[in-house]
């Protein structure tokens, strides 16, 4: 086994990173008394995982961290780091030609471990050292007075220290796992007795609940069932109901249909009716206009007949003048005879000019009337 370095800081005397880089050959480190020789085989024991704080010579694990001195105050934590050559695979689990292991305490006792930079437990660290005669309680570091200790230990601590030495730890470690196993495995064992027994006890009461139990599963079966035929039921019913719904729907659908097709022609009509309102608006203002005309025409008409009729009179006047003459002008002369027949017969073509006339008076009084009539009715149907 090959130690290549040993780093430490804020470890025991070491409060600064100290780096010792150690050659093939064989180191020695000497000082005065004090100086701290013995703290850097603490440091390795330490970092191998030494557990024992009495082997560290220490009271508490706290005392491994730099504590302080006059000048320099105290550190928060201790970190010692040892690199090992592993060309020759000292350590078979590891590939790497070299493997560092580093270990930090804090004052706050919490521990923390490496391997090549890597967390683990503080067992993977004990494990990596087993048989390669540098485990924490083997006899590569021999202390002051350790020979003396060996010496005088009992049988079965010196076996420790040769089993080390053998290379059949592992095994025993392993032997010692094993058998706490066991231990552990028997006092299941004798908690799991316990607990049948107590199961024992309980399995009357158990049986009578397991009966209640199954009657509970009958009962609940049934219930089931019976809650499936009530909700069969009331799904026909309700879907009964849907199928109506929806009959009633369509039906209603057709009826609001049916009523828009009425609602359409009753505007189409309504507007058909205003059309015709329309047209019989304009139908009375012709006929009223019409009839003012017409009245026009028998005002005209009127006033022509009163103007005949002032002729009439006027010629009846003429005639009687006439006639008033003629009778003096007969009395005057018989010749004038013929003069009077001709004015007779002036006289009846006046008389039938007259008559000719009134009727187309009569005949235009009559049209007129008629008009008027259908004027007055045109205006009421408007
Ligand atoms: P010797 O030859 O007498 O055995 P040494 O050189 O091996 O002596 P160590 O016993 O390693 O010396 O070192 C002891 C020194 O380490 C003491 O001065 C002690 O005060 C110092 N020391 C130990 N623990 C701490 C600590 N936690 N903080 C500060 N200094 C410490």
């Amino acid at each position: 086994m090959y130690l290549k370095a040993l780093e430490i800081q804020g470890f025991k005397s070491f409060p600064d990173k100290t780096v010792l880089n150690f050659g093939e050959d064989i180191t020695a480190i000497v000082g005065p008394n004090g100086s701290g020789k013995s703290n850097i085989s603490d440091a390795i024991r330490w970092v191998m995982g030494e557990q024992s704080v009495k082997g560290l010579r220490g009271a508490k694990m706290e005392d491994v961290i730099f504590g302080g001195t006059e000048k320099r105050s105290q550190v928060g934590f201790a970190q010692v780091t040892l690199v090992l050559d592993n060309t020759e695979h000292i350590f078979p689990t590891m590939e790497e030609s070299e493997v560092s292991v580093t270990r930090r305490y804090y004052r706050s006792g919490e521990s923390e471990y490496y391997i090549n930079r890597q967390s683990v437990r503080l067992k993977d660290l004990t494990e990596l050292f087993l048989d390669t005669g540098m485990g924490r309680e083997g006899y590569s570091i021999i202390g002051q007075g350790k020979i003396d200790e060996i010496l005088s230990a009992k049988s079965g601590e010196r076996r420790e220290i040769f089993e080390e030495a053998a290379g059949i730890s592992k095994f025993r470690h392993r032997k010692e796992e094993a058998e706490r196993k066991l231990e552990r495995t028997e006092e299941n064992l004798v908690r799991i007795n316990d607990k049948i027994a107590e199961l024992e006890l309980q399995v009357e009461p158990l049986r009578e609940q397991a009966e209640k139990a199954r009657k509970y599963l009958v009962l609940r079966d049934e219930l089931r069932l019976l809650e499936i035929s009530v909700w069969l039921e009331n799904l026909d019913a309700l879907k009964a109901g849907a199928r109506k719904l929806e009959a009633d729907f369509h039906a209603a659908e057709a009826q609001r249909d049916e009523a828009r097709a009425a609602l359409d022609a009753l505007y189409a009509e309504g507007e058909r009716y205003s059309e015709r309102m329309r047209e019989k608006d304009m139908e009375a203002e012709r006929v009223r206009t019409e009839s003012a005309a017409l009245e026009d025409r028998i005002k005209e008409k009127e006033s022509a007949a009163a103007v005949l009729e002032s002729t009439i009179a006027h010629n009846r006047e003429n005639i009687q003048r006439a006639e008033a003459e003629l009778a003096e002008a007969e009395s005057r002369s018989g010749g004038l005879a013929k003069q009077a027949e001709e004015q007779e017969a002036r006289v009846a073509e006046i008389d039938r000019r007259i008559g000719e006339l009134n009727g187309a008076l009569a005949a235009l009084l009559e049209t007129a009337q008629a008009m008027a009539e259908q004027a007055g009715g045109a205006q009421n149907e408007a």
